[in-house]
């Protein structure tokens, strides 16, 4: 079976899209593939950073290869904290502080719509393709839930009255940004004949 790098050293997006693509390719991530290195993420959009670090690896190792970039968008924000999602608050990356930042700029805000998009930047046989993932919802007012982790405490998807950290996680996966991106990209590769 052919080797698809996922570059993400995220153990947890690994495990999944490993079963995912089981039969299919085997999939393993940066460590595996022998890249140790933090790859820079300095772009100003979700695609641009998700193609640095498919490009990154791709260089290196002439592999196939994906990687992926996500942010929430905050409509009476103008998108933020959209591609600075995981520092937004700050470099320490800490996603308490991210999310009452959130709310702090969105106090007396009436509109609260929100989306988490996520992209996909895949190099396959050395051509370049690019997927997305979106889920629409809103921001609460205060923190609920112990489950998932960075927004989604305060991320309430359309359609439920529970926030992402009060749905199990099984259940997320189905309907989040992160796991639609992933099925349009399990679609191409099927559809490539693979
Ligand atoms: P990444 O590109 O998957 O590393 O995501 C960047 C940042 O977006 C994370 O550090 C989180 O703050 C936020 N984020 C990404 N996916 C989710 C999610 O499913 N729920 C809540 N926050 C998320």
């Amino acid at each position: 079976m052919e080797t698809l790098i996922f570059a993400t050293n995220n153990e947890h997006k690994l495990h999944e899209v490993k079963k995912m693509l089981s039969g299919l390719y085997t999939v393993i991530g940066l460590e595996e593939a022998g890249i140790f290195e933090d790859i820079p993420e300095n772009e100003n959009t979700l695609n641009g950073n998700a193609r640095a670090k498919a490009l990154y690896v791709h260089s290196k190792l002439k592999t196939n290869v994906f990687a992926d970039d996500t942010g929430l968008e905050i409509l009476a924000l103008n998108g933020e904290p959209g591609v600075y999602s995981a520092r937004y608050a700050g470099v320490q990356k800490n996603s308490s502080d991210n999310m009452h930042l959130v709310l702090e700029k969105l106090k007396n805000i009436k509109n609260r719509n929100a989306q988490f998009r996520t992209a996909i930047c895949l190099y396959l046989n050395d051509t370049e393709y690019f997927f997305e993932g979106i889920v629409k919802g809103s921001i609460i007012e205060n923190p609920r839930g112990k489950e998932g982790f960075g927004y989604d405490p305060i991320f309430k998807p359309e359609g439920y009255h529970l926030t992402f950290a009060e749905i199990p996680l099984d259940e997320k996966n189905k309907i989040s940004h992160r796991g639609q991106a992933i099925e349009n990209l399990i679609s191409f590769l099927k559809s490539q004949g693979k």
